[in-house]
């Protein structure tokens, strides 16, 4: 099979590695697609310079093998199945793990190719995986399932927010993460849904996409008012999130921020007021569990595919990475071809 590995600022070689076969506990996927995050567009432009290494960590695909201890456990995905993909491991025994906050395991890690070159997994073509970390879509659109990673990621934010239904939600930043958000927060039952961003073209997309508001960062308050959930999914706007964070609200930091921007909340304003701000950091299970599940009843499904804007083969996930380190995007695919 192939694997895109990096092995340069603006360099990715498609390397040639022995198909995976499946542990005991394991089942090995044909990986239909892989989108590209951040991580890849900052190793592609060489903003992270961390080569060689084989990325790809949002990835979707069809089971193709099944271990023998997992063939007929209950939940366990089957030959043929669409299935979503956690592709870094959980320790379980870590202090973060043992209080079932394993997105914040100390020793998440993906793999290694025949040489040693760490590999996440999402660009090759097959891949060997344990079978809790798995899920089945249904017939959800393998481009889709694709996004299950970032989905579970705005889950858990939305969780870490303490969202409740007929809540008030303002979104900063209307990318990719903004969008998921949004669609979440409606499937839901927010109450209101507004997005915040500089740029007319994201907020006439979110206002398409079906916010109830939109506004630039020096309108919000004037036209969303105070907010129950503020979610900062931009390099800045923290200040303002905590501004527009109504009595009882929480600001949730999505996001990552250079490490020296301060998030700072008065210490009467969260005594009183009990405004607090929480960060949120991948996901958990449990995340996944409602992310696949979203995806299998296909309430996300306008929503998704609004937010792809290309699809190339594995053979052009160079012109892939060109593309997204040169214009504003939301999601690219590479997709492997199978023989
Ligand atoms: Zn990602
Ligand atoms: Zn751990």
């Amino acid at each position: 099979m192939k694997v895109a590995v990096f092995t340069g600022v603006g360099e990715i070689t498609l390397r040639e590695e022995p198909d995976p076969v499946p542990g005991p506990d394991q089942v090995v996927i044909e990986v239909a697609a892989c989108g590209i995050c951040t991580f890849e567009r900052r190793l592609f432009a060489g903003d992270k310079q961390w080569y060689p290494v084989a990325p790809g960590h949002e990835a979707s695909g069809v089971v193709i093998e099944v271990g023998t201890s997992v063939a007929d456990r209950p939940g366990s995905p089957k030959v043929g199945d669409r299935v979503a993909m956690d592709l870094l491991t959980r320790c379980g025994t870590c202090g973060p793990c043992r209080r079932g906050k394993s997105n914040l395991c100390r020793a998440r890690q993906g793999r290694v190719l025949s040489d040693g070159t760490v590999s996440f997994g999402g660009f090759a073509g097959k891949i060997a995986l344990d079978a809790k970390s798995v899920y089945p879509v249904g017939d959800a659109s393998l481009i889709h399932t694709a996004m299950c990673e970032p989905i579970a990621c705005c889950v858990h934010s939305l969780r870490q927010g303490g969202f409740r239904s007929r809540d008030r939600v303002a979104i900063v930043g209307g990318g990719l993460m903004g969008r998921i958000h949004m669609a979440i927060a409606r499937v839901e039952g927010a109450g209101s849904i507004g997005v915040i961003d500089v740029s007319e073209e994201r907020l006439a997309e979110a206002t398409a996409a079906g916010a109830d508001w939109v506004a630039t960062p020096e309108q919000a308050l004037e036209v969303g008012g105070k907010q129950d959930v503020v979610v900062v999914c931009a390099m800045g706007g923290v200040d303002l999130a905590v501004e527009i964070a109504d009595v009882g609200g929480t600001v949730v930091l999505y996001s990552a921020f250079d490490k020296e921007v301060p998030a700072t909340v008065g210490a009467d304003k969260s005594h009183r007021e009990e405004v607090a701000i929480v960060g949120a950091f991948q996901q958990t299970p449990d995340d996944w569990r409602d992310a696949s599940a979203y995806l299998k009843a296909g309430v996300l499904a306008d929503d998704l595919e609004a937010l792809v804007t290309a699809t190339f083969p594995f053979s052009q996930v160079e012109e892939a990475l060109r593309l997204v380190t040169s214009e504003p995007t939301y999601r690219v695919f590479v997709q492997p071809e199978h023989d």
